[in-house]
C-alpha cells in the first residue's frame, strides 16, 4: 500500500493513465480502511454535512440556471470548459470522499477530448475538485446579477470549506493509520 503511493509519485503518466492510477490507489485505500472510517462518528457527520452542502450548491445553481447555461455551452454548442486533462484536478482524496459517499466513479473517458468525468449530460462525478466549483466563465457571469453571484458564492464557500476539512480529516487519519506522510493524497500530479 505505502509503496504504491510512492510509485504514483514517481510516474510520469499521460492524463488518462494518471487518473486511472489515482482511481486504483483510492479504491485500494478505500477497501483497506473503509471500516475504520465508516465507524468514525465525527467523520460520518462531516461526510453528511459535505453531501448536504453539495446538494444545496447544486440546487441554487439549478435555480439560477448556471447548469442550464453550461449544458447549452457543452452539449448543444459543443464548446465547454471541461477539457481532457482537467480530470487530474481530481485528487486521490476527493476520489476517496466520493467512494465514502458511495458515489459511482467513472472507469473510462466517455467523450473523447473531454474531461474523463464528462458524460452526455455533463459532469458525472458528485464531489468535484475545487477548480470545477470555483470557476465561472464570462458567459456565466454575464448571465448572473451581482446578487445571485454572491448567493452562489456563499453556498460554494460552505461546500469548499467542508471539502477542505474532510480532505484534511481523511489525510490525517490515513497518515496516523499508515505512519506515512501522504502528500500524494492531495496533489493533482500534473502540475
Ligand atoms: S463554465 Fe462557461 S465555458 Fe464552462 S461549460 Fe459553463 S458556460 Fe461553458
Ligand atoms: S466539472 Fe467535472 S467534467 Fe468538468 S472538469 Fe471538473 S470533474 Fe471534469
Amino acid at each position: 500500500m505505502i509503496s504504491r503511493l510512492k510509485f504514483f509519485k514517481r510516474l510520469d503518466l499521460d492524463p488518462t493513465e494518471l487518473i486511472l492510477k489515482k482511481i486504483e490507489i483510492a479504491e485500494e485505500l478505500y477497501n483497506f480502511w473503509k471500516e475504520v472510517f465508516l465507524k468514525d462518528e465525527e467523520f460520518l457527520k462531516l461526510l453528511k454535512k459535505y453531501e448536504t452542502s453539495v446538494l444545496y450548491s447544486n440546487q441554487i445553481m439549478e435555480e439560477k440556471k448556471t447548469f442550464e447555461e453550461c449544458y447549452i455551452c457543452t452539449v448543444l454548442d459543443g464548446k465547454g470548459c471541461c477539457k481532457a486533462g482537467l480530470e487530474n484536478e481530481m485528487t486521490i482524496n476527493i476520489l476517496l470522499l466520493n467512494m465514502f459517499l458511495k458515489k459511482e466513479i467513472p472507469k473510462e473517458r466517455e467523450v473523447p477530448g473531454r474531461c474523463f468525468f464528462v458524460g452526455p449530460l455533463g459532469c458525472k462525478i458528485f464531489g468535484r475538485p475545487y477548480l470545477c466549483r470555483e470557476f465561472f466563465c464570462k458567459r456565466i457571469l454575464d448571465k448572473l446579477s451581482q446578487k445571485d453571484y454572491a448567493i452562489i458564492t456563499q453556498y460554494l464557500n460552505e461546500e469548499l470549506t467542508l471539502l477542505y476539512l474532510i480532505n484534511h480529516y481523511i489525510r490525517n487519519l490515513l497518515e496516523f493509520l499508515m505512519g506515512e506522510f501522504l502528500l500524494e493524497l492531495d496533489i493533482t500530479g500534473y502540475s
